[in-house]
């Protein structure tokens, strides 16, 4: 099996990890009721997506 001929160093080890940061989650404001939404996504709240309803939502 093949294994790494030295320890990884700390420098190293933090540098490969320079891309590992979480971005926070985008929101948008769903245009039929206003509500935030995740963008490419049906609205929770209203069921509609690209201008007509997908979901109907009882409430
Ligand atoms: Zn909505």
């Amino acid at each position: 099996m093949a294994v790494p001929k030295r320890k990884t160093s700390p420098s190293r080890r933090n540098m490969r990890r320079s891309h590992h940061a979480l971005t926070a989650e985008s929101f948008q404001e769903c245009p039929n009721c206003g509500e935030l939404k995740r963008p490419h996504n049906l609205c929770g709240q209203c069921g509609h997506y690209n201008g007509r309803e997908i979901l109907s939502v009882g409430n």
